[in-house]
């Protein structure tokens, strides 16, 4: 299809959406939303010192969260989803992927609110005070520029590699020291900084695995490996080990979800898009939950509101399957 017709059929989509929306009322569910990097405010991803990723900031953040408690949402940790939500109800679960010491910018805002959100820590990076590998990308690539597709066949074989030949690739291209932050911005927290954050009542930890290993690109020994070695470090860091698991790159498979499952995980998050909806289906488990991306460079009213449409066109569309 050509981009101009996908285009607009992307907008009809969109605002038959909204007019649905508009009309009937929503399907109960679960509505969980994946973040990375916080900025303090529009000026800071100017820098170039992280990925801007989302660009989302903190006014974003706060007006993400004004947004659904408007519409009657009520915001849950995962104890609250493990432990069953009202199959007639409207919830929202925040995540923050990584540990970015960045992060801490959204505990006054989660406070003013008063609302949970879940921390899903790669437990060597705060360990070792290493930097992400797609941040040491982006910061090298400014100076020594890709074509676009180069680029993204870069970061496409980059998710194909385990977290040892992530780090021979990253030095062997951009030097020895390349794997080290270069601010505030860039790094993860510290082990002293991550326990005084898990002690506030809002922020609950979670597992993103030992080295931000993409699961589906190791053995299933060595993937439960990367599990259980972030669950031993949080558990004791903090005094108790993390329920929930937000597989890196989103990449999971039976094997992976029985390594989460061997290691005391019961609550998974994937990066595919869409609404959970309740009650939760146990033959599908709480394993594999779906995700919203919220994009602060572009309308943010305009995507919560898809983000709670039921009706899309593209559904009428898809092919009948048997
Ligand atoms: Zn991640």
């Amino acid at each position: 299809m050509n981009r101009v017709w996908k285009r607009a059929l992307e907008r009809l989509d969109q605002q038959i959406a909204l007019a649905h929306l508009a009309l009937v009322p929503e399907r109960p569910a679960l509505l969980i939303f994946m973040f990375h990097v916080l900025f303090e405010d529009e000026r800071v991803p100017a820098r170039h010192l992280v990925d801007p990723q989302q660009h989302i900031t903190t006014r974003i953040f706060a007006e993400f969260i004004t947004y659904y408690q408007a519409h009657g949402y009520a915001f849950v940790a995962p104890a609250d989803v493990l432990a069953g939500l009202d199959p007639g109800g409207k919830y929202v679960l925040i995540t923050f992927d990584d540990g970015y010491y960045n992060n801490h910018l959204a505990l006054p805002i989660l406070r003013r609110y008063g609302v949970p959100a879940t921390f899903f820590i790669s437990t060597h990076h705060v360990q070792a005070n290493r930097a992400f590998w797609w941040d040491v990308v982006y910061r090298e690539r400014q100076r020594r520029p890709l074509s676009p597709a180069d680029q993204q066949a870069e970061h496409a074989l980059l998710k194909t590699l385990r977290h040892d030949e992530v780090d021979d690739y990253l030095r062997a291209h951009f030097g020895e020291a390349c794997l080290q932050p270069v601010s505030d911005l860039d790094r993860p927290f510290t082990p002293a900084e991550l326990r005084a954050f898990a002690r506030e009542p809002e922020v609950v930890l979670g597992n993103h695995t030992a080295h931000h290993a993409v699961l589906t690109n190791y053995a299933p020994p060595a993937a439960q490996q990367e599990l259980a070695e972030c669950q031993q470090y949080l558990a004791q860091l903090t005094g108790s080990a993390p329920v929930a698991v937000a597989y890196p790159n989103g990449n999971h498979s039976p094997a992976v979800l029985a390594a989460a499952a061997q290691v005391g995980l019961q609550l998974g998050t994937t990066v595919q898009a869409g609404k959970n909806y309740l009650p939760l289906t146990p033959q599908a488990g709480c394993l594999q939950l779906k995700r919203f991306l919220l994009w602060g460079n572009q309308d943010v009213q305009a995507q919560c509101a898809l983000f709670r449409t039921d009706f899309h066109l593209k559904q009428l569309l898809r092919p009948a399957r048997a």
